[in-house]
């Protein structure tokens, strides 16, 4: 079986595995991090720790770093924290492409009395520009934007967005939960308020993430977790001191291997697309040369993706890009926002591999795909 779905998850690094299982242990770090002895100290030196690998691979200061359980909780923590926090404004921009934790947030938040403004891609997935700026308003609060799409991979240009929002004086939060260990980012540089990243899509471990919270905003954010006051009082609960040094030790290895692993993902993917563009019909969905290379959305004349994923599946693992909670199938709302054809939408599929993906991967599942392909079509 090959594993080609690691925008939905990686396995945990096998050096990461090991710096966690040191926090779990009898003999390891296992104290509670707020606890005032030195089983406390010692894990509340690993997170430290963690925290400082977590903020230099973004250009940020370790106090910029809360740790949350994952992207979800941060998107919720940021949409939320700032509607309901001291700053006025009840106006929202945010894409019809984000992930669901940004939209339904959203739209929990209009039953609360907020107005959001959804921006619509152009058929490369991309959002204009001008339209952003010409939608902020007097009452805009926030802008809300994904940098790399989980289903087609396509980069929104975050720098020029920050200079768009910032001199309009509104908040700008980023979900950089696909974007993390694959683009570099420089926070020192780029005037991103607030950003939700996730271990798990890193070869972190799942339930951990951050918000990265630009310094003297934190007084703007309303906590959404109450309780002990860890993380600065934004997000109470004992803080899980293995799944923070492995995200820690994931992210590090990430800011080591930047530009090996793109070099290497670049490569399979330019392999992936020689293979599949010999099938006739084929459509890559969304801008190639905007996206990361890791991540790759097609569809065939004439296939319905969940026949095709059906016939793949003792085979090969990837995905349509959205699965419901029932496990079926549910056509992109993010490929029908690029006003893509009905057929391109139910044909479309993801492939995206990881540090694990070897040529010979790339090779069976071109091999497989096509056979596929051509058999559903006769
Ligand atoms: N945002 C994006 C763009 C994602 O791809 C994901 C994961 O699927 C999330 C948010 C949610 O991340 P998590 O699984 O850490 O809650």
């Amino acid at each position: 079986m090959i594993y080609l779905d690691y925008a939905a998850t990686t396995p945990v690094g096998s050096n990461v595995l090991e710096k966690m299982r040191e926090c779990l242990s009898v003999d390891g770090t296992y104290g509670n991090p707020s606890s005032p002895h030195s089983f406390g100290e010692k894990a509340s030196i690993a997170i430290e720790n963690a925290r400082e690998q977590v903020a230099s691979l973004i250009g940020a200061s370790p106090k910029e770093i809360v740790f949350t359980s994952g992207a979800t909780e941060s998107n919720n923590l940021t949409l939320k924290g700032v509607f309901f926090g001291p700053i006025a404004g009840k106006h929202i921009i945010t894409t019809e492409i984000e992930h669901k934790s940004i939209l339904d947030t959203c739209s929990y938040l209009e039953k609360m009395g907020a107005e959001v403004t959804r921006l619509k891609p152009d058929s490369s997935g991309l959002i204009d520009l001008d339209e952003l700026e010409n939608s902020i308003r007097e009452d805009t609060s926030l802008v809300s934007i994904i940098h790399v799409n989980n289903e087609t991979g396509v980069i929104q240009d975050v720098e020029k967005i920050a200079s768009i929002v910032k001199k309009k004086g509104c908040l700008l939060h980023v979900d950089a939960a696909q974007s993390i260990g694959k683009l570099s980012i420089d926070l020192s540089k780029i005037p991103i308020d607030l950003m939700s990243i996730s271990a798990h899509k890193i070869y972190g471990p799942k339930g951990i993430g951050c918000l990265f919270v630009r310094k003297g905003l934190e007084r703007n954010l309303q906590p959404q977790m109450h309780g002990g006051g860890q993380e600065g009082g934004l997000r109470s609960g004992t803080m899980p001191t293995h799944q923070i040094v492995g995200m820690g030790k994931a992210l590090s290895l990430a800011q080591e291997r930047m530009a090996e692993d793109h070099e290497m993902m670049s490569k399979l993917k330019e392999q992936l697309l020689a293979g599949l563009s010999g099938i006739q019909g084929m459509y890559e969905n969304g801008s190639i040369e905007r996206s990361v290379p890791n991540i790759l959305n097609v569809s065939f004349d004439g296939i319905d993706a969940e026949l095709l994923l059906h016939r793949l599946r003792n085979k090969i693992a990837i995905s349509n890009g959205s699965a419901c909670n029932s496990g079926a199938i549910e056509p992109s709302y993010v490929l029908r926002s690029m006003g893509l054809s009905e057929d391109r939408v139910y044909g479309a599929i993801r492939i995206s591999m990881g540090r694990y993906t070897s040529n010979e991967d790339i090779d069976l599942a071109v091999h497989a795909i096509c056979d596929i392909v051509a058999n559903l079509r006769s």
